[in-house]
């Protein structure tokens, strides 16, 4: 019987609009891209009108790349529709070992495991490889997956402050106790695009005997010499023990994720990972267009100047206009709303700028920190220079 729960439920949803909490999803009428369509059918015109894009993880454009549609059209001939089967029943095609030797070399490890999304890697890492008597200190920035992903181990919890490497030093010296202790942490906090301090965190790391997981997934593909991630832009690819990361931004952005590592963790993941084990394995056509996409991010550092240079363009514009931008390389680009009255502001500079056909997306309090609220400005190889110009003025005319 739903009964008394509906009227629950119902207050539950209240009280989150009330809060102006309520996340509501625009429809887009077209593919993923720099340019796209939105449904204006929420105001009552039912038609679709064109926005610039600068709201996606979609960084090397390669979303609606015509070599990953054409790998993963092929596919759907060659490989089939679906596995309808987890891997070690009967869903593991050649393909599939094929993407997981791609992406191992990539990163530099011994072997990855593929999964349905990072948000599964991360929920199955962690319960497999570390048991009561070991330790994970995290960093308090790390993605919700992680977050859930830890506390589905039996392992001893720390947290250290973000990118705090003396409050990283103190949990260590808690767990010295412990059988083995990980450093846990994303690669980029997505809030700010502010990097990991790898290095420091590396020599951290060696002092304390701990093993160091990254979660690099909006890093992958496009940040380092290469696009082989956080390890490779700092040089500590051989320090860092494991990396987890995502399909599903820059490497075509469709689904997937994976945990790359030493041999025996990967192997170990293949036989006690539950998401892994007890979920279908990832579509053909989704192997296919991101084993394309993993090509191109690894052959072509076109894509990558390309993003580079969008987002120093966007910076400096930004910066000659008077925004207060935080500091960094990184495509995510957040451009600030300090003090009390920023998150109203930044809210009413997004519509604005969506009514000019400029997609961006304001975060406030309790995203980000009170006081601290931003646009947050996703730049994309798919961009063109008089795409980047455009925002730029959306921001300047929107400002007022
Ligand atoms: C996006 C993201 C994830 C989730 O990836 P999915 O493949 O979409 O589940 C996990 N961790 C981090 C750091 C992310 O940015």
């Amino acid at each position: 019987m739903y009964g008394d729960t509906r009227a629950r439920l119902r207050a539950e949803l209240d009280e989150i609009e009330a809060a102006g909490l309520t996340k509501r999803e625009r429809q887009l009428t077209t593919p993923q891209s720099a340019h796209v369509g939105v449904a204006t059918a929420a105001r009552g015109s039912g038609g679709t009108e064109e926005a610039l894009n600068f709201c996606a993880n979609n960084y090397l454009g390669l979303a609606d790349h015509p070599d990953v549609l054409a790998a993963a059209r092929n596919a759907l001939d060659e490989w089939g529709f679906g596995m309808a089967s987890v891997r070690f029943i009967c869903g593991t095609q050649t393909q599939h070992t094929a993407l997981e030797r791609a992406l191992a070399d990539y990163l530099g490890t011994d072997d990855a495991i593929l999964f349905s999304s990072c948000f599964d890697a991360n929920g199955g890492v962690f319960e497999v490889l570390f048991g009561a008597e070991d330790a994970i200190i995290s960093d308090e920035l790390n993605h919700a997956s992680i977050i859930d992903g830890v506390r589905l181990s039996k392992a001893r919890r720390y947290r250290y402050r973000n990118a705090d490497m003396a409050d990283l030093e103190a949990r260590l010296q808690e767990a010295a106790d412990a059988r083995s202790r990980v450093i846990v942490t994303d690669g980029v906090f997505s809030m700010d695009g502010y990097l990991a301090p790898l290095p420091e965190i590396c020599d951290l790391a060696e002092r304390y005997d701990a093993m160091v997981l990254v979660d690099d997934s909006h890093a992958v593909g496009f940040v380092g010499p290469n696009g082989g991630g956080t390890p490779e832009h700092f040089g500590v690819v051989d320090r860092v023990d494991i990396v987890t990361g995502t399909l599903g931004k820059a490497l075509g952005g469709a689904s997937g994720g994976y945990v790359a590592g030493p041999q025996e963790v990967v192997d170990l993941l293949r036989q006690r990972a539950r998401p892994y084990l007890f979920s279908n394995a990832v579509a053909p056509s989704v192997v296919a267009g991101s084993l394309a996409a993993l090509e191109i991010a690894r052959d072509s550092s076109a894509a990558r100047e390309r993003l580079v240079a969008n987002t120093a363009l966007f910076r400096s514009l930004m910066t000659e206009a008077g925004f207060d931008l935080l500091p960094g390389e990184h495509p995510i680009t957040p451009v600030m709303f300090p003090g009390e009255d920023g998150a109203r502001e930044a809210g009413r500079i997004a519509d604005a700028m969506l009514a000019e056909g400029v997609y961006v997306i304001p975060f406030s309090f309790p995203v980000v920190p009170r006081g601290k609220a931003r646009i947050r400005v996703q730049l994309s190889a798919a961009h063109s220079e008089d795409d980047v110009r455009r925002c730029v003025d959306a921001f300047v005319r929107a400002r007022g």
